[in-house]
């Protein structure tokens, strides 16, 4: 379930925890398992293992550990219901926190196994299918979130405007603990990005990052990688710094021990690269609904000025371009008439005339051409064709949609 304010207020007197906000609103949601959840459908197990290492798709980096936090919760957890008496038992439910670590896949595979081995009656091969499947499933999950990124990236790109890079950890998705902030934005016409949205195919980080460098590497900004979500943070910071079409919006919990070490390198990255930037620090379980409107609306507000900026530099570029080969064809017809004087004609000269005849009636074409508006606000998804031409998502897949039977 996303976190709300009556599961809060339920489930924070448990209170055996207090050093960040999201490890707090944990209590929350296991007191809304057993109270709530377990009474509709009765739950055998609550599994919350102790992740040690998580997926990091970077390079280089000194290691992939979760926040200490994070990973000492669901023995807070276990304490917390168990302290006076024991709510889990009492429920005929099973606490289970097996340590776990994305990095070691063959141990995390084995631990699985001797977690839910004896508890489901399943063989080891069943279970290690059962995990190849889970890790499978992730892995999929990713790279839809990438193509989606993708497709916001490319048509604001295309339309010259600015989609909204949320840099957070990964339950900042929940609105319980993002307060709605970013669709306040997406309400305002930017699209929001996260982190793992970030299309990571080298293709197209190739576009944005220097030859030569390694666009997963963050050595060069921040050498004390070993965290895998504060590096990656990181690492999408850089990414905005070389985009022209992102801003970025920093989310971050109250008393977050593990962001704090990244707030001055992200100022620096932004200062110097002069990326739009907005940071809602200290978000707890308060929802500031007065101080969130005035910071939204001060933001959209900069954000559509760098917009307009965008679409001034984009137009000024387009009309250089159709000016050059207005004038490039001016100066072959010039050829043309210098060779006619002295008898003599030139094919592949002509071809290019033709060529470039075209295309300079094309603009006038254009110019006069009745494009269909997008609704305001909305984004129309699009993506990049193989010889680079923007095809609208819905188009696309009604290309690749199977042709109806002859009747
Ligand atoms: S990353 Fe920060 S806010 Fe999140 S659990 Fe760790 S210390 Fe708490």
């Amino acid at each position: 379930d996303a976190t709300n304010e009556e599961m809060w207020v339920e489930g924070g007197k448990y209170g055996s925890v207090d050093p960040c906000f999201p490890s707090k609103v944990v209590q929350a949601h296991i007191h809304n398992l057993l109270f709530r959840h377990h009474e509709e459908r009765p739950l055998n197990y609550i599994f919350f293992p102790i992740l040690m290492n998580v997926p990091n798709f970077l390079d280089n980096v000194m290691d992939g550990t979760s926040c200490p936090i994070v990973a000492g919760v669901p023995n807070v957890m276990k304490a917390a219901f168990t302290k006076e008496v024991d709510f889990y038992a009492a429920r005929n439910i099973e606490y289970v926190d097996t340590g776990l670590s994305f990095s070691e896949p063959f141990l995390m595979a084995k631990r699985m196994f001797e977690t839910w081995g004896p508890r489901l009656g399943i063989t080891e091969d069943e279970s290690d299918h059962a995990h190849r499947q889970g890790l499978m499933a992730l892995a999929a999950f990713d790279s839809d979130l990438q193509e989606k990124g993708r497709a916001i990236l490319e048509t604001v790109e295309a339309e010259n405007r600015i989609a909204i890079l949320v840099i957070g950890r990964p339950y900042h998705s929940d609105p319980g603990i993002n307060h709605g902030i970013p669709e306040e934005y997406q309400l305002r016409g930017f699209p929001i990005v996260s982190v793992r949205s970030l299309p990571r195919h080298p293709e197209f980080l190739a576009r944005y990052f220097e030859k030569g460098s390694n666009p997963l590497d963050i050595n060069d900004v921040w050498p004390e990688n070993y965290s895998a979500n504060s590096a990656q943070k990181v690492w999408a910071v850089k990414y905005a710094a070389r985009h022209p079409n992102i801003a970025l919006l920093d989310l971050s919990s109250f008393k977050c021990g593990h962001d704090s070490p990244t707030y001055g390198l992200i100022d620096s990255i932004v200062d110097a690269a002069q990326t739009p930037y907005a940071a809602q620090h200290d978000l707890d379980a308060n929802r500031p609904a007065g101080s969130i409107k005035i910071r939204v609306k001060t933001y959209s507000h900069s954000l559509s000025m760098h917009q307009e900026a965008l679409e001034d530099v984009a137009a000024k570029k387009e009309e250089l371009s159709r000016n050059i080969d207005v004038k490039r064809l001016e100066l072959l017809r010039l050829k043309k008439r210098q060779l006619q004087q002295r008898q003599l004609r030139d094919s592949v000269l002509q071809a290019r005339i033709d060529d470039l005849a075209n295309k300079v009636a094309s603009y006038r074409v254009a110019t006069g051409a009745e494009v269909a508006p997008a609704a305001h606000g909305l984004v129309n998804l699009k993506r990049k064709g193989p010889g680079g031409e923007l095809v609208a998502l819905s188009k696309r897949s009604a290309s690749v949609a199977p042709a109806a039977p002859a009747e």
